[in-house]
């Protein structure tokens, strides 16, 4: 097969490699969709990863695709199923997995080898991290489904409540994402029931690159440190 080698810093060659054969627990997916995420960028740029690979390998960690083979041992999965799957999964072992706190945990398996047009899934990821893809989800947007996955957690976790105003900074894949899941389901949940999606997704994103993230950058630490995103509504408001 086709794959992108990375041999060290940007450096990274198209060559042909083996077909990856799947093994025990393993399935090998035809790659539909790969995504370049900034921890690609970062690794080419820098010749490789701490923890998740070291060169010369194959690189690359988000894609779709179907499944072509699978290993023994594979329970759930038959070849023509569509899928995504997540750039890791957790030994669920240690101290930290037994905690649930599974990010931390210092045994992940890694998915590396995207940027090819066969991948092999490690076992582990197979069983814990390996999603189906619905039928009318294209295979492009199933491959961003690991950055969604940060925003979504991210926003779980910001505490945002409907009517709250917010500001993203940075207005890359990720703000984007960010902008797109707040204008639907929290900032704009009544806005979007009397205006639509589509115009609510364009004030969203205009709102942010406009008057969000400038503004603040141009603040800086100050308006941060104060309420952030509130603090601007009250100087609007006494303005
Ligand atoms: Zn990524
Ligand atoms: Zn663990």
């Amino acid at each position: 097969m086709l794959a992108a080698v990375l041999y060290g810093q940007e450096n990274f060659r198209l060559e042909s490699v083996p077909d990856p054969v799947p093994g025990a627990g393993e399935v090998v997916i035809k790659v539909a969709a790969a995504t370049t995420c900034g921890t690609d960028l970062k690794v080419w740029r820098r010749g490789g990863h701490a923890k998740m690979l070291r060169p010369p390998t194959l690189f690359g960690h988000e894609a779709s695709g179907r499944i072509v083979a699978v290993g023994e041992n594979v329970l759930h999965w038959q070849v023509g199923d569509r899928v995504v799957a997540n750039n890791s999964a957790p030994c669920m072992n240690c101290f930290f997995c037994q905690r649930q706190e599974y990010s931390l945990c210092p045994n992940l398996t890694w998915n590396n080898g995207t940027f090819a047009e066969y991948l092999k899934i490690p076992a582990p990821i197979v069983q814990h991290n390996l999603l189906p893809i619905p039928d009318d989800l294209p295979h492009a947007l199933a491959s961003m489904t690991e950055p969604l996955a940060c925003v979504l957690h991210g926003v779980a976790r910001s505490n945002v409540k409907a009517g709250d105003r917010v500001v993203v900074l940075g207005d890359g894949a990720i703000g984007l994402m960010f902008v797109a899941a707040l204008a639907h389901g929290v900032r704009g949940a009544e806005g979007q029931r009397g205006r639509g999606a589509e115009e609510q997704r364009g004030r969203g994103a205009e709102e942010q690159r406009g008057r969000g993230a400038e503004e603040q950058r141009g603040r800086g630490a100050e308006g941060q440190r104060g309420r952030g995103a509130e603090e601007k509504r009250n100087k609007n408001v006494l303005k």
